[in-house]
C-alpha cells in the first residue's frame, strides 16, 4: 500500500496562547494551513487569570472563558491543533521540528509563541547545559544508563518522563518543585528538599541539598517553558526575550515570534496584537519565496 507522505505545512506555530492563537486565525484567514504544536492545549497562564478586566470589547471575563474562546475561534478557522512539546527547530530548506516524543514535523515558516518561564536558573544550570544537565529526559537519558539522575520537575508532566527513566537509571531521585499530588511508579525516589545548586565543574557530579550533597551522573530540569534559545540555534536573544523587529521577524529567516516570549509587557492585548503582525509578516515571507524563479544554471 502507498504510503501518505506527511505534509509540509505552511506555518507551524509553537504554543497555543493567545500570541499562537491568533497567529493560527490570522493564518488561515490568509489561506495558509496552520499547524499549533502546543505543550498544553491553551495557555496555562491565561488560564490562571481569575479576571481579565483589560482585554477590549471583554470587560469581565475570566481567563479560562476567553481561552476557551481562542480555541474554538483557532479550531472553526480551521487551524490544527495538536498536544506536543517542541524540543528542537532545524533551519533549512524547509524547517524540521522534533517533539520531545520523537515526532517531526515539517513546515516553511515558523512562529515562536511558546511565552515565558518566570523562574530562575539554578546556580550550576547554565554552566553545565549539556555536560551532565539537560532539559530533555527522554531524549539524554540513555546516556545514564545504569546510574543515578535526579529529576527536578515544575510541572506534572515530568512525572512520565522520570518513570522512562526508572526503567533505565540505577536510581531516579525526584524534586517536585509543583503543587498538588506526585504520581510516579515505582523505582522514582521522590524527595521533598529544594536543591541548592547543581555540582561539577566539567560534568555534573551532584546536587547540593539543604540536607547535604547528593551525588547523581546528571540532572534533568523539567520545565512548562522550554528556554527560546534551545528551541532553535542561532535564535538571538537579550534578556530571556526573543529580539524581533516589527514585523516581528527573528534574526533567522522565516522564523517569527510573539507574544510574551518577546518581552514586556506579558498582557493579552500585546500577545494578541503581536501573533497577527507575525502571521501577516510569515505570510508575506511565504509568498515572497513562493515568487521567487530560481535561477537558471
Ligand atoms: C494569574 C495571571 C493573571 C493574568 N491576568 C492578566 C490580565 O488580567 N490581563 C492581561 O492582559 N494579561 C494577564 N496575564 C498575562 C497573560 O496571561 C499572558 O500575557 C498571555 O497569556 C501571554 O500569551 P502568550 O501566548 O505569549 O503565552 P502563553 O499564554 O504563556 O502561552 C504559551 C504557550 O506555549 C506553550 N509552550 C511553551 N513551550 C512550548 C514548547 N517547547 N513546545 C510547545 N508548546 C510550548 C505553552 O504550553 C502555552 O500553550 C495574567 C497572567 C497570569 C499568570
Amino acid at each position: 500500500m502507498k504510503q501518505e507522505k506527511p505534509p509540509v505545512w505552511d506555518l507551524l506555530i509553537v504554543g497555543a496562547g493567545p500570541a499562537g492563537l491568533a497567529a493560527a486565525v490570522n493564518g488561515r484567514i490568509r489561506e495558509k494551513n496552520v499547524l499549533v504544536l502546543s505543550a498544553e492545549i491553551g495557555s496555562r497562564r491565561l488560564g490562571k487569570a481569575p479576571e481579565v478586566k483589560n482585554y477590549l470589547g471583554f470587560p469581565e471575563i475570566s481567563g479560562e472563558e476567553l481561552q476557551n474562546r481562542f480555541l474554538t475561534h483557532a479550531r472553526e478557522m480551521g487551524a490544527a491543533l495538536e498536544q506536543a512539546r517542541v524540543e528542537n527547530i532545524y533551519p533549512g530548506e524547509k524547517f524540521t521540528c522534533m517533539t520531545r516524543d520523537n515526532r517531526i514535523y515539517q513546515s516553511r515558516a515558523v512562529i515562536l509563541a511558546a511565552g515565558i518561564q518566570q523562574t530562575r536558573f539554578l546556580p550550576g544550570e547554565k554552566e553545565l547545559l549539556g555536560r551532565g544537565l539537560g532539559y530533555c529526559a527522554t531524549c539524554d537519558g540513555p546516556l545514564y544508563r545504569g546510574q543515578d539522575v535526579a529529576v527536578i520537575a515544575e510541572t506534572p508532566g515530568a512525572e512520565e518522563e522520570a518513570g522512562f527513566l526508572a526503567e533505565i537509571c540505577r536510581r531516579v531521585y525526584f524534586f517536585p518543585r509543583y503543587r498538588g499530588e506526585v504520581n510516579v511508579g515505582a523505582g522514582v525516589e521522590v524527595k521533598r528538599e529544594q536543591p541548592r545548586q547543581i555540582l561539577g565543574r566539567e560534568r555534573v557530579t551532584g546536587l547540593a541539598l539543604p540536607s547535604g550533597e547528593l551525588p547523581v551522573a546528571a540532572v534533568f530540569i523539567i520545565r512548562e517553558v522550554a528556554p527560546a534559545e534551545r528551541l532553535i540555534a542561532g535564535l538571538r536573544i537579550n534578556g530571556g526575550a526573543i529580539i524581533v523587529d516589527r514585523e516581528m521577524a527573528t534574526n533567522i529567516p522565516g522564523v517569527f515570534a510573539a507574544g510574551d516570549c518577546t518581552g514586556k509587557p506579558f498582557q493579552i492585548g500585546k500577545a494578541v496584537g503581536e501573533g497577527l503582525t507575525a502571521a501577516l509578516s510569515a505570510v508575506h515571507y511565504l509568498d515572497q519565496k513562493k515568487s521567487q524563479v530560481p535561477e537558471k544554471v
